[in-house]
């Protein structure tokens, strides 16, 4: 559950845009609503580029007890089975990248490096298909779950920049890190030569997300996966992003996931005149990203 991690304005941090060198910030919304934090918190954009982040924020330290075992026992093993099947589907489009149909070719495992592992799915698929996995996560609880329940050990750390991968993907990560430009170069010191970074990120901009999050009163906190989203990147943003850290975008596409959660039927209403709008303009609820070394 969340923990109070601060009502004290002296806890809180306040940092630049990630993506740009930064500008005049527009306040989205107040943060007023979410019980266990400073209602100093606010959701701020980047009026250069778009990038959303929670400003001023708790410290790093905070941030890092909302990743107990109860977070990941609420949020992913009673959707273990839908999160599986997600990641098959992203197992199959990585297998059409250059890198890892070379590794085929030569009839050797793809190597993938997967930072911010959670407890472990996307890593259980993709050792399934064949795949050399690496999967890091800092959090120690995600990591016991992942070694009790499967026997799958994940590692604390990033490897030693020698050990290169045909992929580094983040899933849903992004978002979450205290440095994201910092991982990103992490990411290419271990990227062999063609190989690929793949994200995956909330598009907060689809119709789906904004008509939740306007529509939902206090229950925004939910939604908004506040405070432990920090960033909220668009495609501008996140191109900015990539390009500051030594990367170009090879592909960018919008998704629809299945829902965790069975909606109300109000919620299934509005869900069919949002899909049908993100739909046509591909502006979908997540945004996968593809990118390569410059
Ligand atoms: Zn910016």
């Amino acid at each position: 559950m969340m923990q109070v991690a601060s009502r004290e304005p002296s806890t809180l941090a306040t940092h630049p845009c990630p993506s740009c060198t930064g500008g005049r910030d527009q306040v989205r919304m107040q943060l007023d609503f979410l019980p266990d934090f400073s209602p100093e918190m606010q959701l701020v954009r980047c009026l250069a580029c778009g990038t959303e982040r929670i400003n001023p924020r708790p410290h790093a330290a905070a941030l890092a007890e909302q990743y107990d075992e109860d977070y990941y026992r609420e949020g992913y093993l009673p959707f273990e089975e839908q999160r599986r099947a997600d990641f098959r589907l992203r197992l199959a489009e990585l297998e059409r990248l250059p890198a890892v149909q070379r590794a085929r070719q030569e009839q050797r495992a793809p190597r993938c490096l997967d930072i911010g592992a959670g407890v472990g799915l996307f890593a259980l698929e993709a050792l399934a298909c064949g795949w050399q996995v690496t999967a890091v996560e800092p959090s120690s609880a995600a990591r016991d779950l992942a070694s009790r329940r499967w026997d799958l050990e994940l590692a604390a750390d990033w490897p030693a920049p020698e050990q290169v991968f045909d992929v580094v993907t983040f899933w849903d990560v992004l978002g979450h890190v205290e440095e994201p430009g910092a991982m990103l170069e992490a990411a290419g010191l271990r990227l062999q030569r063609g190989g690929s970074l793949v994200m995956k990120i909330p598009n907060f901009r689809s119709t789906w997300h904004r008509s939740r999050t306007w529509m939902s009163g206090r229950r925004r906190a939910n939604l908004l996966h506040a405070p432990t989203v920090i960033w909220r990147f668009h495609r501008q943003g996140a191109m900015r992003l990539l390009a500051r850290h030594g990367f170009v975008l090879a592909g960018a596409r919008t998704l629809r996931e299945p829902d965790l959660i069975p909606l109300t039927p109000r919620w299934r209403a509005v869900r069919v005149v949002t899909d049908l709008l993100d739909g046509l303009l591909d502006n979908r609820q997540e945004m996968v990203l593809h990118a390569r070394q410059r």
